[in-house]
C-alpha cells in the first residue's frame, strides 16, 4: 500500500519521531502550524475515524494514553493544546491514514 504514514511507521521514510510504542508513533509536523504540532498515528493502517470499529478501536485509547504522554514531554499539559483528528473532504483530511494533531506552544485561534 502506497500510505506515506505507513512508511514513516515501517522508518522506510525520515521523520522527527517524538514518541514509539508498540502500537503508535508519534513525530512533527513537515508543515508545523504552531510552535508544537506532532502527528500521533496508529502504526496499523486505519484510513480514518470511519474505519474505526470494535476491532480495532483500542488503538485510539493507546494513542490518547500517547498524547498523555507526549504532551508532558513538550511541556504543553499545563499550557494547554487542542488535538484534532480530520476526516474526509470538508473535514479537510488529506493523508488517508488516521492521525490526531496535536497544536499547542501558543494561544490557539478559537475559530476554525
Ligand atoms: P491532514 O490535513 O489532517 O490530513 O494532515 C496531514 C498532515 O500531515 C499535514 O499537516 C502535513 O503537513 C503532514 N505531513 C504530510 N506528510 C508528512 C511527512 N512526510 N512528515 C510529517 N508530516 C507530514
Ligand atoms: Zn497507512
Amino acid at each position: 500500500m502506497n500510505c506515506i504514514f505507513c512508511k514513516i511507521a515501517n522508518k522506510e521514510i525520515p521523520s522527527q519521531i517524538v514518541f514509539e510504542d508498540d502500537n503508535v508513533i508519534a513525530f512533527k509536523d513537515l508543515n508545523p502550524q504552531a510552535p508544537v504540532h506532532i502527528l500521533v498515528i496508529p502504526k496499523n493502517h486505519i484510513s480514518s475515524i470511519n474505519e474505526i470499529n470494535s476491532e480495532n478501536s483500542y488503538v485510539v485509547s493507546k494513542i490518547f494514553e500517547a498524547i498523555n504522554k507526549i504532551v508532558v514531554q513538550e511541556n504543553i499539559s499545563e499550557s494547554g493544546y487542542r488535538v484534532i483528528s480530520n476526516c474526509g473532504e470538508n473535514g479537510c483530511q488529506t493523508v488517508m491514514h488516521l492521525h490526531f494533531h496535536i497544536l499547542g506552544g501558543k494561544k490557539l485561534s478559537e475559530t476554525f
